[in-house]
């Protein structure tokens, strides 16, 4: 087992998961080799964000839109057919636990679903017991600086399969697509197929023009983000204009405003795209005014969220904690 360092930045090491029925530590979890998630990346995934914000009786901490999370689980398992393990409830029980499992008030929670471990051949193995790996890790504040001042994104053509649309561990295509961003000093590389856009590596990306965020229909082209659906649901609700239609590469050049959306990131905003200036942030270098008003939008849509989970998890097995105390007790016990 690797030693653990007595600091933040170590403290996902002391994490608890859940594997096949069982809570482990994280370090000490294994699974065979021969599992088709390793040998063949054969199987599908979610990652839902966890916040503590602010409720009417203290602190809320909750997962955010887990339903809509475990939805989109199934369309996964659905579309590679996998039969899912475990009932909604279940799942949510799960997320729950492991999320009461760990004190930090910010988490990401990695669900993870595989077709089991099977002698390899390419076929699907006949009576194979799916993989469940359920675990969560502290989920860093987003800096202040890239709220602030945006981030830098640069393009590149979508050279992925055409199965986008389903939340597959097989992410190769999307691990060189963050390292070409990486190489080139942006945190985002968007992509685009045929010209028009289709997502970010990690991220689905919207484009604001005239006050109209225009995002790219559901295709299998790329994953329906569950931040970009709460980002169109509450621009509707504010009166903002949605367009969901195909989004041809050279709008990006004559774009107000670029957002990128996910769980991890929630809603940043693309300043620069392959060196050159993003619409307003030409002058103030700065995220335009649609962009301020959506972020502060989408904090408000958490604390509804948590609200609306907790009321949802009132009278479940595993109670959600309410208090900052709570998460206090548990920090100093760790
Ligand atoms: N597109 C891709 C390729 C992703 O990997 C992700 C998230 O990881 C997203 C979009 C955003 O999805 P969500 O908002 O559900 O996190």
């Amino acid at each position: 087992m690797i030693e653990t360092r007595n600091d933040a930045a170590a403290d996902w090491q002391r994490a608890t998961c859940y594997l096949n029925g069982e809570w482990t530590s994280l370090l000490d979890a294994k699974v065979s080799v021969l599992d088709r998630g390793f040998i063949f990346g054969d199987g599908v995934y979610e990652v839902i964000s966890v916040d503590t914000v602010a409720g009417r009786g203290g602190s809320l901490r909750a997962p955010f839109r887990a339903n809509e999370h475990f939805a989109r689980l199934q369309r996964s398992l659905d579309a590679v057919r996998i039969d899912n393990p475990l009932r909604l409830e279940q799942w949510l029980d799960l997320t729950a636990e492991v999320i009461e499992r760990h004190p930090w008030p910010r988490q990401l929670v990695y669900v993870q679903v595989t077709r089991g471990a099977a002698k390899r051949d390419h076929p699907f193995p006949a009576g194979t017991v799916p993989t469940v790996f359920v675990s969560t890790s502290p989920w860093p504040t987003i800096p202040t600086e890239q709220i602030e001042h945006g981030v830098a994104a640069v393009t590149h053509v979508d050279e992925r399969w055409l199965h986008c649309d389903i939340k597959s561990t097989s992410l190769l295509g999307n691990v060189l697509m963050k390292q070409y961003a990486i190489d080139h000093g942006a945190s985002e590389t968007v992509m685009l197929r045929d010209g028009y856009l289709t997502e970010g590596s990690s991220t689905n990306i919207s484009v604001i023009k005239g006050g109209v965020i225009s995002t790219p229909p559901k295709t299998v082209q790329l994953l329906p983000g569950i931040t970009v659906d709460g980002i169109a649901q509450i621009a509707a609700q504010r009166g903002v204009k949605v367009d969901v239609r195909p989004v041809a590469a050279s709008e990006l050049k004559t774009a107000d405003e670029i957002w990128l959306s996910s769980s991890g990131r929630e809603v940043l905003a693309i300043v620069s795209l392959d060196g050159a200036p993003v619409g307003a942030a030409a002058n103030t270098g700065k995220p335009g005014p649609m962009y301020r008003k959506m972020y502060e939008w989408f904090q408000q849509a958490k604390q509804e969220d948590a609200r609306a989970w907790h009321a949802q998890r009132r009278g479940s097995a595993i109670k959600p904690d309410v208090s900052e105390q709570a998460d206090e007790q548990r920090t100093q016990a760790v």
